[in-house]
């Protein structure tokens, strides 16, 4: 028997799942207090352990690890940043380049961590195929972004053109438009992820509480209500969870994101559809769909969720028959031998948007915190990024990692940009998806007048561009 309902396909794949862990009780003093075992927690941990063994760490998790999105999301492991190419836009040439390097090799750093520690987390390097699809405007805007990526320096390597046969060889969508690879992608299976890195803080000596959900923080203190951490260092790692924590709220806001997994598909199904090498895939509209094939050959598939009014957390994930609906039809658009298989599972989660829709990573000497999130559905390969870095700040290392735009260095909380109040963020949530998905439903549908698909296109971009 499961120790906790899973929470999602992968907690539910998990062969033995982990026994509970205590909750913290009493008082404890450590040098590094961290909320939240989920990614970004657990890679912080695991870089300092390895920098500084010496340092003493104990993690407080308000469930269980993998709780969180890191054991619920879609499993992309990717080489980039949400908004990498706005944050390095304004660097020299080779600052830039550099910095991508970093970035493109964080799948390659996960893969060694994973060799070090023998964590079998159904790695594969197949890297990603964003796909034009559907409707003829998302090769319009597929090719202008890989021209917008060679501008930026980025070349072939890192980003190609695939012509639809060659785009076949990989996945094969129904009446494909072309498709952009590149290699700097993994997929994995999350919740293993979450449950070997959780076992190899331990072995190195972190402390891991479980149950043990932070109510009060301040400079130097964390309680929680059987205990409290006194530590010199506070690194909260709840990324979609921040509301929890004021006045963390205000910097990273709750949206949900949602998937579903088909029954395990047969050989025959997968020949005529590919993905043999654990490619990521999606399709290039404004739903944010993502995909892959699981290792035991089940099509997982997700697109945006929602956002709830006051940045409320979604805490029930059993999906309406709308919002799998949904799902079940932008697949079935992309495999229409597909549109009537069993879908088995259905579930999702929150995630961490910030202001400027694009991560940060912070110390703040005052607060004597450390801080990273809003990877707004990109975290998975960015946690790893993070918990380098943090473990650095931390550290008083100066390195590549840490002379990134992305981080803010020394710097107060404040330095980070908040969300408007509310009912701003709401209104303008809905109106930006809103105007996605009346753009999604005039371009698939292909008797929609010239001028009303230009109209919902250029509506849409103007959307996006206010969320820039
Ligand atoms: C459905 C979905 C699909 C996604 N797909 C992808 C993808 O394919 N690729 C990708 O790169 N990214 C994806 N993401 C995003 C990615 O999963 C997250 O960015 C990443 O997992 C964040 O890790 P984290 O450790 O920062 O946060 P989380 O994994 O959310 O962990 C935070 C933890 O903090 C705990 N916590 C919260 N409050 C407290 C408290 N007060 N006290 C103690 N503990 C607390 C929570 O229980 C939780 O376990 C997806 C997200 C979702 C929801």
């Amino acid at each position: 028997m499961p120790a906790h309902p899973p929470v999602s396909l992968w907690m539910e794949q998990l062969d033995q799942p982990s026994p509970p862990r205590p909750a913290l009780q009493g008082s404890l003093e450590v040098d590094v207090a961290i909320v939240g075992a989920g990614y970004t927690g657990l890679w912080t941990a695991y870089y300092l352990k390895r920098l500084a063994p010496e340092l003493r760490i104990a993690m407080l998790e308000a469930e269980y690890p993998g709780f969180g999105a890191s054991g619920r999301n879609g499993g992309w492991l990717m080489g980039n940043l949400l908004g990498d190419e706005r944050l390095l836009a304004g660097l020299p040439a080779e600052q830039r380049r550099a910095a991508f390097e970093l970035l493109h090799g964080i799948p390659d750093e996960v893969a060694q961590v994973l060799a070090r520690e023998g964590i079998a987390c159904d790695y594969r390097k197949g890297g990603v195929l964003y796909c034009a699809a559907r409707y003829p405007e998302q090769e319009v805007r597929l090719r202008a972004w890989l021209a917008a990526l060679h501008r930026e320096g980025l070349s072939e390597a890192d980003y190609r053109w695939l012509t639809p046969a060659e785009l076949d060889l990989q996945l094969r969508v129904n009446a494909p438009l072309g498709a952009i690879h590149s290699p700097h992608c993994a997929t994995l299976q999350p919740a293993k992820l979450v449950q070997g890195l959780a076992q190899a803080v331990e072995r190195l000596g972190v402390q891991l509480f479980e149950q043990s959900r932070v109510e009060h923080w301040q400079p130097g203190l964390v309680r929680t209500a059987q205990g409290e951490l006194r530590a010199d260092w506070l690194v909260p790692a709840v990324e979609g969870y921040a509301a929890g924590l004021p006045p963390l709220g205000r910097y990273q806001l709750p949206v949900q994101s949602l998937l579903v997994a088909t029954a395990p598909l047969s050989a025959s199904q997968w020949e005529a559809i590919g993905l043999d090498r654990g490619q990521a895939f999606s399709e290039f509209s404004r739903q944010v769909t993502y995909g892959q094939r699981s290792a035991d050959d089940r099509l997982v598939f997700g697109a945006r969720g929602g956002y709830r009014f006051g940045g409320r957390l979604r805490q029930d994930f059993a999906l309406n028959a709308e919002e799998i609906g949904l799902r079940r039809y932008l697949f079935g658009e992309l495999f229409p031998q597909l549109r009537n298989v069993e879908i088995s599972h259905a579930w999702g989660g929150n995630l961490g948007m910030a202001r400027r829709f694009q991560p940060h990573m912070l110390l703040d000497r005052g607060g004597r915190i450390a801080l990273a999130g809003g990877y707004g559905g990109e975290g998975v390969g960015a946690s790893n990024l993070a918990g380098r870095t943090l473990a650095d700040l931390i550290l008083g290392r100066a390195s590549t990692l840490t002379e990134q735009p992305w981080v803010l260095g020394e710097r107060p909380l404040s330095a980070l940009k908040a969300w408007e109040p509310e009912p701003c963020r709401w209104l303008g949530y809905n109106a930006i998806v809103r105007s996605f998905v009346h753009e999604d439903r005039v371009l698939a549908n292909p008797h929609s007048a010239p001028w009303r698909r230009t109209l919902a296109a250029r509506l849409a971009d103007c959307m996006e561009g206010l969320m820039r």
